[in-house]
């Protein structure tokens, strides 16, 4: 029942060409299974189990089972300390999990380190959460007595991108946990790998069977069935503006709550007064890193013109100095994850070079990396504000910029896109920078710093990038339902 693609034998174990569901390795009921591939080498790394209906039929079943049986009898508390005997195996298990998703995706090895080290935080802090998630009582008068009850919403759906594999599972399902909901989680059909180990990893912490499912497949087949399952209570999606869409209205036809995770197209404002050294080291690491395959990437630069070139000059010296190279050797930079995304940037590339626009650094696949699927960090600049290069994510290691000579300036660029995720303001003047905050469409802003957050921070878009917000108390509080309990003396 399992195959192994040679680049997993040895380091992560034989893969399960199957679903996990209800505590087992289920394949596909109709037996059909799809490659995944190492964008490294382009080699393929195995097949898993590609989820229909009736799997996914199997997976919310199990998994609403679970959450009127065994999940609800187990109390808050234990809840948490369950999730964090979770974290506790994910980080004694780090370089398993690190090494499965740099194979995957082609991210270089730190940064999937980090990523395992960021679930773990994410663990944690929502086992915590567990027991804390408290309702009110309401005033109502003498003789009445009124009070709110927080209660799980039942079972949720994720269904998650490729950028983060086991990041974004572990963002949505750890406070769907701690609320007390059981999960079925649909991962990307690129990068399923980790999301399968997460799911056996929380059966051996003790979770019950059938808490945590995973159903591995492509979106518009397990993904569209996950969405309209009539047991399904809520939906947290995070990918493309485009599938955010459907979801919304495949949520609505079945009145299910969702949280919609977008892209970005995220502008970092650098004005004359900004300390140019920490803006520029905080661009590169915006925009390059994980390739660019990131959200909230500093994809869009706004320099006062004043200092653009000066700017500009420092972002070339620091991007020719980044490393490009297969995941395992940990580059600067790895590949783009898919065949399908390395087309998708390289258009992006030729529109570009024919647009005008001054390339200065970059601008294709790097020299001496005959396959796999590699691009050069590249920073366009001077890129007109109505050309598709300036206004579209690109999801790789791609930016723009373009200059501006007043703050109006500045804020008209970056509110003139339908995003709103991030925006970063880059300046020493403290009413400036908090001005801008204020006006900015957007569900982040960030000043003097990027990436500015963490598990404790909410994070979500406003606009096209999405609805709802995730991390923090307001993550755990998606998947809570408020009743109203009144009384009469
Ligand atoms: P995608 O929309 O193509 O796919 C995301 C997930 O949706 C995958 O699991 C896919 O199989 C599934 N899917 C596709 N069609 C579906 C359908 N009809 N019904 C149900 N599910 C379906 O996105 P992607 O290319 O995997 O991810 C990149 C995008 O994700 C970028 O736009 C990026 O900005 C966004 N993203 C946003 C955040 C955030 O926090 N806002 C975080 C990470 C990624």
């Amino acid at each position: 029942m399992t195959t192994s693609g040679h680049a997993l034998v040895g380091v992560t174990g034989p893969l399960p060409n199957a679903h996990f569901i209800s505590g087992h390795w289920c394949p596909a009921s109709d037996g059909t299974r799809f490659e995944t591939i190492d964008p490294s080498t382009e080699a393929v790394l195995g097949e898993v189990a590609r989820g229909s209906d009736a799997d996914i039929d199997a997976a919310v079943e199990a998994a609403h089972h679970a959450f009127h049986g065994a999940w609800r009898a187990i109390s808050p508390a234990d809840r948490g300390k369950l999730l964090l005997r979770v974290a506790d195996l994910l980080e004694a298990d780090i370089e398993r999990f690190a090494t499965m998703e740099t194979l995957d995706v082609g991210k270089p090895l730190k940064e999937s380190r980090s990523d395992v080290r960021g679930a773990c935080a994410t663990l944690r802090y929502n086992a915590g959460a567990a027991d804390k998630m408290e309702g009110a009582t309401i005033p109502l008068g003498r003789d009445l007595v009124d009070f709110t009850m927080l209660e799980p919403v039942g079972v949720t759906a994720h269904i998650v991108p490729w950028n983060y594999p086991l990041g974004m599972v572990a963002r949505s399902v750890a406070p769907a946990l701690a609320a007390g909901c059981t999960v079925v989680v649909k991962p990307a059909e690129q990068s399923p790998l980790t999301a399968l180990a997460f799911a056996e990893l929380c059966h051996r912490a003790g979770l019950p069977d059938g808490v945590v499912n995973v159903v591995t497949g492509y979106g518009p087949e397990a993904g569209a069935a996950l969405v309209r399952h009539p047991l399904v209570r809520g939906i947290t999606f995070t990918g493309s503006v485009e599938t955010g869409r459907k979801i919304y209205a495949g949520a609505a036809a079945g009145l299910k709550p969702v949280v919609l995770e977008l892209g970005g197209k995220n502008p970092m404002i650098v004005f004359e007064d900004a300390d140019l050294d920490r803006a520029a080291f905080d661009a590169l690491d915006g925009a390059f890193g994980n390739s660019g395959q990131v959200c909230s990437s500093s994809s869009r630069f706004l320099l006062h013109c004043s200092i653009s070139d000066a700017f500009l000059d420092k972002l070339a010296a620091g991007a020719s100095r980044l490393t490009v190279g297969k995941g395992l050797d940990d580059p600067d930079l790895g590949p783009l994850v898919s065949a399908e995304q390395y087309d998708k940037v390289s258009d992006y590339l030729e529109a570009g070079h024919a647009s005008g626009s001054r390339l200065v650094v970059g601008g294709g696949r790097p020299e001496g990396l005959a396959r796999g699927y590699f691009v050069a960090p590249t920073i366009f600049a001077d890129v007109d504000a109505v050309h598709p290069l300036a206004r579209e994510e690109i999801f790789g290691p791609v930016a723009v910029s373009s200059t501006f000579d007043t703050a109006n300036e500045a804020l008209s660029l970056t509110n003139s896109l339908g995003y709103g995720l991030v925006a970063g303001v880059y300046t020493r003047d403290v009413s400036r920078a908090l001005s801008m905050a204020r006006d900015i469409d957007a569900g982040s802003v960030w000043i003097n710093g990027w990436f500015i957050g963490g598990v404790q921070a909410p994070t979500g878009g406003i606009k096209d990038s999405g609805i709802g917000r995730e991390r923090g108390l307001p993550g755990v509080r998606n998947y809570l339902s408020m009743k109203n309990i009144g009384i009469r003396l």
